[in-house]
């Protein structure tokens, strides 16, 4: 039987339709959690995410966010707390690519990149944390990655953003520290979503060529790292950056 470690707890879970997000709502929904899974365009992917979570039994609803609008985010935090009544849980987790080389990057990939993967947690963030303060109580968990770490060729927009989570999520947690609330950073290596679909055949067997574990990670090993760090004993961890890479960045 699966332990309820999130009773009364409610999650937002932005980019929580597909990949990574839909691994870490229905792995907190299974703990207990009442879940608000944002998502962005993909409303079909939405919709039967939100009909398999409710055959399911799990309590949540989604909500169509672009994390790239200050405003889009405010209303959605204040239909989340309307509709649920608090928010205990925020996971950053939308997230997106568009890769080349510095060379080659139009200041439109530059901007949309820093964007929807930086700038959206600093908006959510802020959007979220008057109602953790007043609760004093809150767990932030940002999904940055392990090229915030080691950097990447074709991804300097990525990359920067993912290593300003780091910096931000450091801030935030010192920020916080007194007041129930930790903040923290999972940084995966590659993980088996829509987003690795796109890679070249070539540069994947490259890439795994140099993962120690010679596979890409699946969305549910990221997303029991990210329960961990949502639960209340979890009350001493703060600040801190979780690799899940199989190894490839040590
Ligand atoms: P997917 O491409 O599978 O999913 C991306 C999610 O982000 C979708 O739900 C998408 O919603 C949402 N999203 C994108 N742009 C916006 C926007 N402007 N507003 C709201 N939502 C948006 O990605 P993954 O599951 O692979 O990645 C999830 C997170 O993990 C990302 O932050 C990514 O950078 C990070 N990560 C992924 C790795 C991997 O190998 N896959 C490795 C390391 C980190 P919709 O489809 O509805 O538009």
């Amino acid at each position: 039987m699966t332990r309820i470690l999130f009773k009364d707890r409610v999650a937002l879970v932005t980019g929580g339709n597909k990949g990574i997000g839909k691994a870490i709502c229905t792995h907190l929904a299974e703990h207990g959690a009442r879940i608000a899974c944002g998502y962005g365009r993909d409303r079909k992917a939405a919709e039967a995410y939100e009909q398999e979570f409710s055959q399911k039994g799990y309590q949540g609803k989604v909500y169509q966010c672009d994390v790239t609008e200050p405003e889009q985010i405010v209303a959605t935090v204040e239909q989340v707390v309307q509709d649920f009544g608090r928010i205990d849980i925020l996971v950053n987790n939308a997230g997106i690519t568009s890769d080349k080389t510095v060379l080659k990057m139009e200041t439109a990939d530059w901007q949309k990149v820093l964007r929807t993967n930086l700038s959206s947690c600093f908006y959510l963030s802020k959007a979220v944390l008057p109602h953790m303060l007043k609760q004093k109580y809150g767990r932030i968990i940002n999904i940055s990655s392990v090229i915030g770490l080691s950097g990447n060729i074709g991804q300097a927009n990525y990359a920067s953003a993912k290593a300003g989570l780091f910096g931000f999520t450091k801030t935030l947690a010192l920020e916080t520290a007194r007041k129930g609330i930790t903040v923290n950073a999972v940084a995966p290596g590659f993980v088996r979503t829509e987003m690795t679909e796109k890679i070249p055949p070539e540069i994947i067997q490259k890439t795994l060529d140099q993962i120690p574990m010679r596979r890409f990670a699946e969305p549910h090993e990221i997303s029991r790292v990210v329960v961990f760090l949502a639960q209340e004993d979890s009350s001493y961890i703060t600040g801190q950056i979780y690799g899940i890479n199989g190894g490839l960045y040590m």
